[in-house]
């Protein structure tokens, strides 16, 4: 559309068409033509020079104006600067908040703001363009006009500085592209890039003051707000450090009282083990303490069957029927369990066999998902066999190590009873003769006397004593006599039941604990016993071939004679006083009406009879 002209530009086309008028008229030599054309030229001119005269004032209004201009940007400047930071300071980062602002404010949908870090330019503020696309202009690269003009701010609208800003030298679809520069102070500097379609951003920055406050308030402000930005990030990660030390501190206290209450469990399933010295019940309680603590139903011991195998000789998990298993101490498996410092998962056992393990396919189909070597003195004593858990799940870790410790805590108190078992039967035994000593035969008389009560039946006790046992040891010393000794017993031994009970009361005194035994029973024993010893004929190098001896026995009987152990031996030992003084070699059952000779008869051994007695 056309401009509508002014009235100066009239009075100027009037005044020339008249001085061209004015000029024929004089060449054509018409005065009154040339007057009138004079007057209108007068006229014409006065009107200019009024339209003029009205134009500079104008103007003077205007440069009036414009001198004001500058405070209303400062005003913008700081506006647009003190907004940002507001903003900013809320819960969106400054850089989004000055770039809405800007966006705003100087009407621009597409605008890159550069900051100078050494030579060249950082990507700073930007809307409608692509970040990954923009690329970090070197200063040299700007032309020299830019460059140069940078101190009082410059504008370029050269194609070559605005397509420093993108990486790839493509300048996004822009409608009045233009690139402005502006430095100050040591080496700072802003490069703008942006379509400006509607000049607000020429307008703004070709005033000195508006660069002189916003650009490098809006540097020093990117600066602080970067650096807040990264003491945040710093802050937010070591809020996020702070939150992973709690927690896994959290996990550590977890796991300090998991493990303390393991050590308790420990510590009372070890006093629960170590306080039993009997084999049966120490299987019993582990398997008791396994099937609690792992949730199985099936928990049975694997111990030797005497024949290379391993089978369980009684369910101990309560189940009907009992698993019927045997391991072969020949395989395989088995080597690989006594050999393992750990429990043996059966199925992953499998997977490593190098041939096909019947006892394996047994157990697992019988549900055994764990077994543990349990060790005495070193050696494979029996084999703990776990089944799986109750809610089908797999055995865990700490299920492993617990099944681990509680393995070794049986091989030690399954040491224990062993060690004790052999003191015991240490404490027991007489060191000569290897048969039970005094000690034994009384604690085993009053548990027998008990149990002849309980179950109301008779016991008989029987002592006897070598004759002349002195006379012996005197010809033949007593090594001789200990052989005597030795010999003897093994020879009662082989005379008794396998119920009863024999052993050295003292010097060579013998008794013989009867169970139900009554006076017929016992008398009808004493004699024959007295009778093979006097028969038998005992050999060695120390005494004469053929030498024999005889013995003296006495026997009494609970109920009839005693009710008490003491008193049971003290009758048996009458009976036996008895026998002595009717001449030795003599079986007497204790009678309530004893009356004692003191002169004992013939018996015994007797250097006299030599050939006939030896
Ligand atoms: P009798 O019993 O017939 O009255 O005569 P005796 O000679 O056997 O007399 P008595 O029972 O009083 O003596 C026991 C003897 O047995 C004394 C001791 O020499 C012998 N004696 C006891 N203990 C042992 C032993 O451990 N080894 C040997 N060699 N002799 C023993
Ligand atoms: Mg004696
Ligand atoms: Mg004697």
């Amino acid at each position: 559309m056309l401009a509508r002209p002014g009235p100066w530009l009239i009075s100027l086309v009037l005044i020339l068409l008249c001085a061209v008028v004015l000029a024929t008229a004089f060449i054509f030599g018409s005065l009154w033509i040339t007057a009138s054309l004079t007057a209108i030229l007068i006229v014409a001119a006065y009107l200019l020079a009024r339209k003029i005269i009205s134009s500079y004032a104008d103007i003077s209004i205007i440069s009036n104006l414009t001198k004001l201009q500058p405070q209303t940007d400062n005003a913008i400047a700081y506006k647009l600067l003190a907004e940002s930071l507001l903003a900013g300071s809320d819960k969106r980062p400054f850089l989004a908040a000055a770039q809405e602002l800007i966006k705003e404010n100087l009407r621009l949908d597409k605008f890159v703001i550069f900051t100078r870090e050494d030579d060249r330019f950082i990507p700073r503020i930007l809307a409608g363009l692509n970040r990954n696309s923009l690329a970090s202009p070197q200063i040299h690269r700007l032309s020299n006009g830019l460059k140069r003009g940078m101190p009082e701010g410059v504008f370029s609208t050269l194609e070559s500085d605005v397509r420093l800003a993108y990486k790839n030298g493509e300048i996004d679809n822009m409608s009045a592209p233009v690139a402005f520069g502006y430095s100050w102070g040591r080496g700072r500097a802003v490069l703008v890039i942006a379509d400006d379609p509607h000049g607000d951003l020429t307008q703004l920055a070709k005033d000195a003051e508006f660069n002189k406050i916003f650009w490098p308030g809006l540097d020093y402000c990117m600066r602080i707000n970067q650096r807040l930005f990264d003491r945040n990030t710093e802050s937010r990660q070591m809020s996020r450090q702070l939150d992973q030390a709690r927690r896994d501190l959290a996990e550590l206290s977890r796991e300090l009282k998991n493990k303390m209450i393991d050590i308790q469990s420990f510590v009372k399933v070890s006093n629960e083990l170590y306080s039993l010295f009997n084999e049966e019940q120490l299987f019993q309680a582990l398997v008791d303490i396994v099937r609690a603590h792992l949730r199985t139903a099936i928990a049975e011991i694997l111990v030797p069957s005497g024949d290379g195998k391993f089978t369980i000789r009684q369910s101990l998990s309560g189940e009907r029927p009992s698993i019927e298993l045997a391991l072969d101490c020949e395989t395989e498996l088995c080597e690989l369990i006594m050999k393992s410092p750990k429990p043996v998962l059966l199925p992953l056992a499998a997977s490593g066999m190098k041939r096909d393990e019947p006892f394996l396919n047994q157990a697992i189909a019988a549900g055994i998902a764990a077994v543990s070597a349990i060790k005495a003195s070193g050696k494979t004593a029996c084999i703990l066999l776990v089944g799986e858990k109750s809610d089908r799940t797999q055995y865990s870790s700490p299920d492993m190590d617990f099944l681990f410790v509680v393995s070794n805590i049986a091989s030690l108190a399954l040491d224990n009873i062993y060690q004790y078992s052999t003191i015991e039967k240490l404490s027991y035994t007489d060191s000569m003769t290897g048969i039970y000593n005094y000690r034994y035969f009384y604690k085993r008389l009053s548990e027998e006397i008990l149990r002849a009560k309980r179950y109301e039946r008779e016991l008989a006790l029987v002592i006897l004593d070598i004759d002349n046992f002195k006379s012996f040891n005197d010809n033949y010393g007593h090594q001789a006599g200990d052989l005597i000794l030795k010999q003897l017993s093994d020879l009662i031994t082989r005379t008794i039941r396998s119920i009863d009970v024999v052993s050295r009361y003292g010097g060579e005194e013998f008794c013989i604990i009867m169970p139900d035994t009554g006076v017929g029973n016992c008398t009808v024993f004493i004699e024959r016993l007295r009778s093979q010893i006097a028969e038998s004929r005992f050999e060695s190098y120390l005494f004469p071939k053929g030498s024999s001896i005889t013995i003296s026995v006495g026997g009494a009987v609970y109920p009839r004679d005693a009710f008490t152990a003491d008193r049971l031996i003290y009758c048996a030992d009458m009976a036996l006083l008895k026998a002595k003084s009717l001449g030795r070699n003599r079986a007497i059952m204790y009678e309530s009406d004893f009356t004692l000779d003191s002169h004992p008869a013939e018996g015994g051994y007797d250097e006299s009879h030599q050939e006939s007695i030896f």
